[in-house]
């Protein structure tokens, strides 16, 4: 699960081509215009018009009462868990899921949650692995109260969750009285990709976030959605830990833009991410899983090459990617054009034939 960019080397030559990942987008010189231009107020008693205009957006977007803006898509999931479990309860969600491995231990830390891990292939669990999972309520064991699906499933190479499993998720989740929370870091990378609307991609779903931070290409924030009543209590965390803010309006003004310059060029970067894997896969011996959105995962050890080795001959050429889970996660995004997808398919053919 071990994320493991190219090791610091001051000798190396700057990075021309960065497909590390989607949050080392770079504001553009329009975002910036638009954030110079956001009107701005005090976040922290609601009254930001450009932070509340982002919420409405979102929960529109998302088919939901109300939003708040975060300062983190980890904090939208932090604050989540800490508003619909209790100390004691149990999340499930898939093995690789973020907030099992990436969120500092928060959900045990914070909350004293623990989470299951389901397995599955590709990230995702099925809804049949999620009914075996459940057990009745008895004094012994901790009360299941929630299941968390990522959406998409980041380590699990960038897929897609079907609408008719997610659906199913819901329905099991309400027999079993369980709350229903989708990290949807990517989700606008799922709903380009799938042609599914993000309202009907989280109907059903009790609280549901958009990570701005990643492919939309903003510097700063996630907003989480949901009914009013939840977004009341998230706003008692959020205060807690530190989250509440200022003159947020100059961050919002960016998730604003992205919204509405950034969501369908999210196809771009799928188009960069399949051409990148086709290329990729013209190579004997590297192993590419097949992408559904922006995230392409590889193995180049059959080519005799190990992944970390190829991750180390890459930055030597300025290409950055990282080792993720036993295999290199390239990400395309806003800041990667088709022809530096050709040039780094060049230089892994190169460093494969020197190998
Ligand atoms: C990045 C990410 C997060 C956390 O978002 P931050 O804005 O980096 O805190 C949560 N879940 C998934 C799937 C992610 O990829």
């Amino acid at each position: 699960m071990l994320y493991t960019p190219p090791p610091i080397d001051p000798k190396a030559p700057p990075v021309r081509i960065n497909l590390l990942s989607d949050t080392q987008t770079k504001p553009t010189a329009a975002m910036r215009e638009a954030m110079a231009r956001a009107e701005v107020g005090d976040e922290q008693v609601g009254d930001d018009p450009t932070v509340n205009a982002l919420c409405e957006r979102v929960a529109d977007l998302l088919g939901k009462e109300a939003a708040v803006y975060m300062p983190s898509g980890t904090m939208c999931n932090v604050t989540a868990t800490l508003v619909h479990c209790r100390p004691g309860d149990e999340i499930l969600a898939h093995e690789t899921a973020h907030i099992i491995a990436r969120e500092g231990g928060a959900h045990a830390a914070i909350g004293g949650f623990q989470v299951t891990q389901l397995k599955g292939a590709d990230g995702q669990f099925t809804p049949e692995t999620f009914r075996k999972a459940l057990h009745p309520r008895t004094r012994y064991q901790p009360p299941q109260t929630v299941v968390s699906v990522e959406q998409t499933a980041n380590i699990g190479g960038g897929t897609i969750w079907k609408k008719a499993a997610l659906d199913e998720i819901v329905e099991i989740a309400r027999q079993h009285g369980l709350v229903t929370h989708m990290d949807g870091a990517r989700l606008l990378n799922a709903t380009v990709a799938s042609g599914i609307s993000p309202r009907d991609m989280t109907a059903g779903w009790d609280s549901a976030w958009i990570d701005f931070s990643k492919g939309l290409g903003a510097p700063i924030g996630g907003v989480l959605a949901g009914s009013r009543a939840f977004i009341d209590a998230v706003w008692q965390w959020k205060q807690r830990l530190g989250g509440s803010m200022r003159q947020a309006g100059i961050c919002a003004a960016a998730c604003i833009y992205a919204l509405d310059h950034h969501v369908d060029r999210l196809a771009d970067d799928h188009a960069n991410a399949r051409a990148l894997a086709r290329g990729l896969s013209q190579i004997a011996g590297i192993e590419v899983q097949e992408p559904e959105t922006n995230l392409v995962f590889f193995k180049p050890d059959g080519a005799g090459v190990p992944g970390d080795k190829m991750v180390a001959a890459l930055r030597q050429r300025g290409v950055t990617l990282a080792m993720m889970d036993g295999r290199i996660r390239a990400c395309t995004h806003l800041d990667v054009n088709v022809s530096q997808i050709e040039e780094t398919i060049g230089y892994v053919r190169e460093i494969v034939r020197g190998a």
